[in-house]
């Protein structure tokens, strides 16, 4: 089955409303010929989002999230809710992102709450898993990424997967500038989709659109999205630079 591309900017805490608006000016020219191949999504820090909604209202560049909370509103000090986000026409949202997950000690319960959520609420999940270095040399690749596929994406439904996008980054690859090769990304893409077949089964598993993450760069796009189960990018430092992003989309679409 053929899945469109998909490459998305997570610029983490990085670019207030200014330098959002700044970049968002100097990306989009050129973003309807990328568009036809791939799917184009950006997720400014939560403060950026209506500046760069209104920017790209018009535009063929979808508009994420970095995080959401699991509940709808309330006593909830710094977080913000889903229909927050619908308000302002984002249509997708990061979920379990390794730095949510080693740094403010997320759960795969957790992180499948907000998954349940944020579907509840028409927003794309895009949602992260991935190893450490130390479970990957102590072997334990498939136990984890079985672990936080099954916890992270439980009682989802067939229909529900539709909306999901998965992505794969190695957490020592993430920031790190060292990318997994195409063979061991490839790999561990062909594993996590055998897994969602396990779960959902073999169309879901087929159709699901499976990303990679790590130190994607102009230089090493192109190879990474040629292999069978790379599906798109989910782009910390290199999303950063407009040029940059542009040029590592136009390689991998080439
Ligand atoms: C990320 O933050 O999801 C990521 C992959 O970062 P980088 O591209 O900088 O490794």
């Amino acid at each position: 089955m053929a899945r469109k591309l998909i490459i998305a900017a997570n610029w983490k805490m990085n670019k207030g409303p200014a330098e959002t608006a700044e970049f968002i000016g100097s990306f989009l020219p050129g973003t309807e010929e990328l568009s036809q191949k791939c799917d184009i999504v950006i997720a400014p820090p939560h403060v950026s989002i209506p500046a760069a909604s209104s920017l790209l209202a018009d535009s063929v560049v979808a508009l994420s999230a970095q995080n959401v909370s699991d509940q709808d509103e309330g006593a909830f000090t710094g977080e913000v809710a889903t229909c927050m986000l619908n308000e302002l026409g984002v249509q997708y949202v990061i979920l379990g992102h390794s730095e949510r997950r080693s740094i403010y000690g997320e759960s795969d319960e957790f992180i499948n709450a907000k998954v349940h959520k944020s579907l509840t609420a028409d927003l794309r999940p895009i949602f992260c898993i991935g190893e450490t270095l130390e479970e990957r040399e102590g072997g334990k690749l498939e136990e984890v990424l079985r672990r936080q596929v099954s916890g992270g994406l439980a009682n989802l439904t067939a229909e529900n997967m539709a909306d999901v996008v998965v992505a794969y980054e190695p957490v020592w690859a993430i920031g790190t500038g060292v990318t997994a090769t195409p063979d061991q990304a490839q790999e561990a893409h062909a594993f996590v989709r055998s897994l969602l077949q396990e779960q959902f089964g073999s169309e879901v598993a087929a159709a699901t659109r499976i990303q990679y993450g790590g130190s994607v760069k102009p230089g090493n796009s192109a190879e990474l999205m040629n292999r069978e189960d790379i599906d798109g990018a989910l782009v910390g430092g290199a999303s950063l630079e407009a040029a940059s992003f542009h040029e590592l989309i136009a390689n991998a679409v080439a």
